[in-house]
């Protein structure tokens, strides 16, 4: 009945309307066919700038765990440290990257000497407090040239400040770059899995052409990562 009633249905109307609804049906396909890529498109566009205003965000969260431009760092158990130099304590994983380094250095010439290594966190808290005190700086002018306690990569071990043993004027130095030291360091470095933690790029911190980190390992790909991915956006 209700079969007979809906044919019935469409037989009662005009022939000219039944072309409206048809030419009708082609416009709505049309409008589909025709949308469906513009609206794609939005929903692309939507999606790259959503995942920019997520990068922003996680970039930003990482600088809201900041201190001064400096990211936190734990200090390591004393168990994981090696003397490379007399008192100079390094994590023991990178030991022997970092002879290797100095040793194939040497092969050419080149005398490297090892300036710092790893620092407790009451070492960098004289070291933060006392430099900024004699030198009469407030907290964040000290911070552009030293980690404020807790806060510096030297706590992890597998930091290093290399100087050039041939030119020790120029320890802890912008200069140090022009030496024969850097340059090697510069060439080479990366072959030993370390690379430069403060470059001239660097947003908060002041360069350090002496200051090298190492990341020939996971726990030390871990500990830096932050560092890494900050890097990345900036
Ligand atoms: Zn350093």
């Amino acid at each position: 009945m209700e079969n007979n009633y809906s044919k019935n249905n469409i037989n009662d109307i005009q022939v000219a309307e039944r072309k409206y609804i048809k030419s009708n049906r082609l416009l709505k396909f049309k409008i589909i066919f025709f949308l469906t890529p513009v609206f794609l498109f939005l929903v692309s566009i939507f999606w790259l700038r959503y995942q920019k205003v997520f990068a922003y965000r996680s970039s930003n969260s990482i600088s809201d765990q900041k201190l001064l431009g400096h990211l936190p760092y734990k200090e390591i158990s004393k168990n994981n440290l090696i003397e490379v130099q007399p008192n100079i304590l390094v994590h023991k994983d990178m030991y022997s990257s970092l002879m290797k380094m100095k040793y194939e250095a040497q092969k050419e010439g080149v005398f490297l000497v090892f300036l710092s290594g790893y620092r407790s966190i009451k070492l960098q808290e004289e070291i933060f407090y006392s430099l900024k005190a004699a030198r009469n700086q407030i907290a964040i002018e000290r911070a552009k040239v030293s980690a404020p306690p807790g806060y510096s990569e030297h706590s992890t071990g597998f930091a290093i400040d290399i100087g050039d043993a041939q030119n020790r004027k120029t320890d802890f130095e912008v200069e140090f770059e022009d030496t024969r030291a850097f340059q090697w360091l510069k060439r080479n470095a990366a072959k030993y899995h370390f690379r430069l933690s403060f470059d001239k790029n660097h947003k908060s911190v002041d360069y350090e052409p002496w200051h090298w980190r190492y990341e020939g390992s996971i726990d030390a790909l871990k500990i830096f990562e932050k560092a890494n991915r900050e890097n990345i956006f900036f």
